[in-house]
């Protein structure tokens, strides 16, 4: 702008040093009044008089001298003035360029609409700016950055053209050299078979590649690295921005279960990366904020075969703590039944006491004897296995039960509709207990629906966080259990399964017992289907409810 003003200031100057006279000039006694007549610009009176103090020739020497080349044509763009290093940009000496068309910087390969929208702007007496292709004098092709303004006199005519121009050849190369490489990056990072996203200082994910993107799809969440980062390092959003060191990590892994397919094993290694600033504000800030780089690798394959090995361990040791609870519960039972009678031969002893101690003296011994063989018995009733409280995964468990359980689902043509909530927030527990628990609820569930001509087979297994609780439902369509078991159902050797002795009735109070160690709670509720839907309840922080 201020080139632009001293330009017009000046103007009356070059024009006569080209050798053409303005329509002012035999009017004009002095360079102001020239200016103050030509230029509306000089309205302001006190403006046209600050700047008329600077002498034209300031003006001019500024021109010539500016490291821009500059150049003033007439409307058909014939050459009237050229600084210094139009010169030296263009090749052509100052005198030789006079008179020339703006032209002659022409290389034939600019498109010929570029010249045509620029003429048209001009015409529109509207600047213009672009990069053109020139030819230098010694023909050697440079790009030029050339902005070109109409000078406009008092009744509206376009006078005069103002070009300025720089060669941009070696800024073009740079843009080059640094878009190809983006390009070469980007398609190598497309190309790797794992996912990346970088995240801006502020959390926002500024770059990703195709299996970043396939991952949004798959996992159908808005933004997976949030997701992930959200289940690895809750802290995150805070951290980034004070202690980003506390964001990084090596191959951590995160499991996401999806509502529809197999859960997705996600191994994550995260960089911080500094990140500048690109505005203009930052322009002298040596130091870039902290942003993250995420690589995420899919294990799901490898940890299948985990799962399946770890199943298969599992298996055995449910089955082997199963065998064991049967016998310890057989053993409870037994105990539990044969505590009635004595109780009966006691009542008896203190009856005949008095009117045949002889008797009683008898029955006393064979009630202590029976004391002391229920006694040897509660001695070899096997302990409960022990267990110290770790942090686990809800989600986790019950997919453990339903990977032992899915033989016997199987073979009794049960659907199971698995709805995991995809990040469950982990809790204290007892890993090998709550897989007990699910699973004689699935086992319940199973039994139920398992009857001769039962139509409809479904089992629907959900979890979900609701206000700092878990919440599990294993739902079936068999049915259901009547209003006046659903407490009694809880109660230790209730069975509504007949006498023939399989079912103890222990599964449920068992079941109850675990959920109190847990600080938990269950219930039992008729389902949407008219079978029965069990509600277990947990404090994520493993407080009682
Ligand atoms: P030309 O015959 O000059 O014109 C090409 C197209 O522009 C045609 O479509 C024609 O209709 C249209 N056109 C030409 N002159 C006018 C006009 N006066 N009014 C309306 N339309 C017109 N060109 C460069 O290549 N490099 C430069 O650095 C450069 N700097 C310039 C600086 C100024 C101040 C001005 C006014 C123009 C500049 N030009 C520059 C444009 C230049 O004048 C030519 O138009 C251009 O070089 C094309 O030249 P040509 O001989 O190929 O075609």
């Amino acid at each position: 702008m201020f080139l632009a003003k001293a330009l017009l200031f000046g103007r009356l100057e070059l024009l006569l040093r080209c050798g053409i006279k303005p329509a002012c000039h035999k009017k004009t006694p002095n360079h102001l009044e020239a200016f103050m007549s030509a230029a509306p610009l000089a309205e302001s009176c006190s403006n046209a008089l600050l700047e008329a103090l600077l002498p034209a020739e300031a003006y001019r020497q500024a021109v010539d001298q500016a490291d821009l080349a500059i150049s003033i044509t007439d409307p058909k763009a014939r050459i009237l003035f050229a600084n210094e290093a139009f010169s030296r940009v263009t090749g052509y000496g100052v005198q030789e360029i006079i008179g020339q068309n703006e032209s002659v910087l022409s290389n034939s390969s600019t498109p010929d609409p570029l010249y045509q929208t620029m003429w048209g702007e001009l015409a529109a007496q509207r600047p213009w700016s672009g990069r053109l292709l020139n030819r230098r004098k010694n023909g050697e092709v440079y790009l030029a950055e050339v902005s070109i303004t109409p000078v406009i006199d008092a009744n509206g005519k376009t006078t005069h053209f103002l070009g300025m121009h720089r060669d941009v050849t070696e800024l073009h190369r740079l843009e080059r050299v640094v878009s190809n490489q983006k390009q070469l990056i980007e398609t190598v990072i497309d190309a790797a078979p794992v996912a990346f996203a970088l995240l801006d200082p502020s959390g926002r994910v500024i770059l990703d590649n195709q299996e970043y993107k396939k991952l949004v799809t798959d996992l159908r969440v808005k933004e997976p690295a949030h997701h992930l980062l959200d289940s690895l390092v809750p802290i995150w959003r805070q951290a980034l921005a004070t202690h980003p060191d506390d964001c990084t990590f090596v191959s951590r892994e995160s499991r996401v279960d999806r509502q529809a397919g197999r859960a997705r094993w996600l191994s994550v290694t995260s960089s911080r990366i500094d990140i500048h600033n690109d505005c203009a504000g930052s322009y002298f800030c040596a130091n870039g904020q902290p942003g993250l780089l995420l690589v995420i690798a899919d294990i799901t394959g490898l940890r299948d075969e985990q799962e399946r090995t770890r199943g298969a361990v599992l298996q055995a040791g449910l089955a082997e703590e199963e065998r064991t609870a049967a016998i310890r519960e057989g053993l409870s039972a037994a105990i539990f039944r044969l505590e009635e009678p004595m109780n009966v031969m006691a009542s008896a002893v203190n009856l005949l006491q008095r009117r045949d101690p002889a008797a009683a003296d008898v029955l006393q011994q064979a009630l202590s004897a029976s004391r002391d063989h229920l006694e040897a018995l509660r001695q070899v009733i096997p302990a409960s296995p022990q267990e110290i409280l770790v942090s686990v995964n809800l989600n986790e468990i019950l997919r453990d039960v339903l990977e032992v359980s899915t033989r016997r689902l199987l073979a009794a043509g049960i659907v199971v509709d698995w709805q995991p909530v995809p990040m469950l927030p982990a809790m204290p527990g007892r890993p090998f207990q709550l897989r007990m628990l699910f699973k004689a609820l699935v086992d319940n569930a199973i039994e139920a629906m398992n009857i001769k001509g039962w139509k409809r087979r479904e089992l629907v297994l959900s979890s979900e966080v609701k206000n700092g609780c878990i919440l599990i439902s294993v739902v079936d369509s068999g049915p259901g259990i009547p209003d006046q078991w659903r407490y009694k159902a809880f109660e230790p050797f209730f069975t509504a399964k007949g006498g023939s002795g399989r079912h103890l009735g222990t599964g449920l109070s068992r079941a109850q017992q675990v959920v109190a160690d847990h600080g938990g709670m269950i219930d039992l509720e008729e389902s949407p289907s008219g079978g029965c839907a069990v509600l277990v309840e947990f404090r994520v922080d493993g407080d009682p409810i």
